[in-house]
């Protein structure tokens, strides 16, 4: 096979994106995935997509059969399920929930119409190496049982939480072991209501150790009488499978009763900061295999997909300038991961801060609004728990004698603050890196609050 400009290993929502604007921009693009054709975008997920990603990257919204529901609220409940957050009007939390194949059927089909050359049923093995350059790819084609090695100038690995290709790599640039505290393993079902859903437009978010410990259950509808409904608890905690905790809920919140399963499986996603370097010699990452998640919802697709347009016009001038190495396509470090990558950077602060919390303070948090709807929404839009001292002093008279937590949400706060900070000033290029990252594990060692 002729050497291609870039290579994309996995068709997810973050590789169609990054092969198509690859493809867009001229580069000769190959996208493999193991999965047949019909089958890609199938994904276990919570299914749910805020607006706000599709404004920031001028991709299509979704549209017609790709809807399951439109989404304009969330409430979020605390472990006594009572006083829950109402959050309503609030523009960059709107959205939809996705039929996700049909999502994602449209995205390969955008990126197949813009140039990309669409590989189903490879299995990708391991990436081909000379020195410490990745130079392409080496495959099995799972219909014909045949093994290939593909060249090409640039290898991105967009192959989800697997990371087939960055988890094959040696380099002090690259993670390769992600801490099981920092994944959520997961379950979910789709299921069909006895009753209908009063609010079809609202989801829920269920927080508290005996539901889901260091993690949460949702609830997002996927039209009237179906919903989306699952558990994320982050791994090594708990003393059940994520099943076991999905099947206490159901069986406890009335919403579910006589439920009919329409299908059930379970996934992973990783919950922390992204990588603290997107790319490596002649290679790149992108999506979950980047870790380019939201750490307090595990939303992921929005992430990657950002970071796939980025990724696309890095290619496309590392390849004009014939500048592969690392350096070559720091670009890309330095345009996501200040930007975006410091709001989900911010965000694993404040997840820590949500597991170091116990289920009678987040009763009691709940009750006395030591935290509002509008700092949900600030933090996730990486602005921090904005707390004025005049908003400070009217929460420490509600949260008299609760002082440990008050003092709990200063530090996360500040700490917030501080990884911002330490992300706004990410190093030009990969010489600054261990400095950066050791300021960086400081922030996060601190970020203890049990
Ligand atoms: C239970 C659950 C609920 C979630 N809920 C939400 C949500 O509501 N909203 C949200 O935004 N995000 C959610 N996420 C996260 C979201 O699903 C991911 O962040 C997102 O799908 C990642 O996209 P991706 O393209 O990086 O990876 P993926 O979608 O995982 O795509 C990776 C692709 O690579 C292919 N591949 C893997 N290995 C190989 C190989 N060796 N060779 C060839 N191909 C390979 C796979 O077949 C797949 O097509 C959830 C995740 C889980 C597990």
């Amino acid at each position: 096979m002729k050497r291609q400009d870039v290579i994309v290993v996995g068709a997810g929502s973050a590789g169609c994106v990054t092969a198509r604007r690859c493809a867009e921009l001229g580069l000769h693009t190959l996208l493999l995935d193991r999965k047949p054709k019909n089958e890609v975008g199938q994904k276990v997920c919570g299914d749910e997509i805020s607006k706000s990603h599709f404004e920031a990257t001028g991709i299509n919204i979704p549209s017609d059969n790709e809807i399951s529901s439109v989404i304009d609220g969330a409430d979020v409940y605390p472990p006594n399920l009572m006083n829950e957050l109402k959050v309503r009007d609030w523009s960059d939390f709107d959205g939809w929930t996705v039929d996700r194949l049909a999502f994602g059927q449209r995205l390969l089909n955008e990126a197949i119409k813009a140039g990309v050359k669409f590989l189903p049923n490879i299995h990708v093995a391991e990436p081909t190496l000379i020195g410490d350059q990745v130079t392409g790819v080496h495959y099995r084609d799972l219909s014909t049982r045949e093994e290939t090695t593909a060249k090409s100038k640039l290898v991105i690995d967009a192959s989800g939480f697997a990371a087939v290709i960055r988890n094959k790599l040696d380099s002090p640039l690259i993670e390769k072991n992600i801490d099981k505290s920092d994944v959520a393993l997961c379950y979910r079902e789709i299921l069909t209501l006895k009753v209908p859903l009063a609010e079809p437009q609202v989801a829920r978010v269920f927080l508290g150790g005996k539901i889901a410990p260091q993690g949460y259950a949702w609830i997002f509808p996927k039209g009237v009488k179906e919903v989306n409904a699952g558990v994320g608890i982050t791994g090594g905690s708990g003393k059940g499978s994520p099943k076991s905790y999905f099947e206490t809920f159901k069986a406890s919140y009335p919403l579910l009763f006589k439920s009919t399963t329409i299908d059930g499986k379970g996934g992973a996603v990783p919950v922390r900061r992204p990588l603290k370097s997107l790319v490596g010699n002649g290679v790149a990452f992108v999506g979950d295999a980047a870790l380019q998640v939201n750490p307090i919802h595990g939303g992921g697709i929005g992430a990657g997909i950002r970071a796939g347009v980025i990724l696309g016009e890095v290619a496309r001038e590392a390849i004009a300038r014939r500048d592969l190495t690392a350096k070559g396509l720091w670009t890309y470090n330095t345009r996501y991961l200040p930007d975006f990558g410091n709001r989900l950077a911010s965000l694993e602060i404040f997840r820590r801060l949500l597991q170091g919390v116990n289920d009678e303070d987040l009763d009691f948090g709940f009750e006395k609004r030591l935290l509002e709807a509008e700092d949900l929404m600030s933090a996730n839009r990486g602005e921090g728990l904005s707390l004025g001292i005049a908003d400070k002093m009217k929460r420490v008279r509600r949260g008299a004698g609760r002082i440990s937590l008050l003092l709990k949400l200063q530090k996360a706060t500040s700490l917030m603050k501080k990884i911002s900070k330490e992300y706004t000033a990410y190093p030009s290029d990969p010489s600054g890196l261990d400095t950066w990252e050791r300021h960086v594990l400081n922030i996060i060692e601190d970020a203890n609050f049990e």
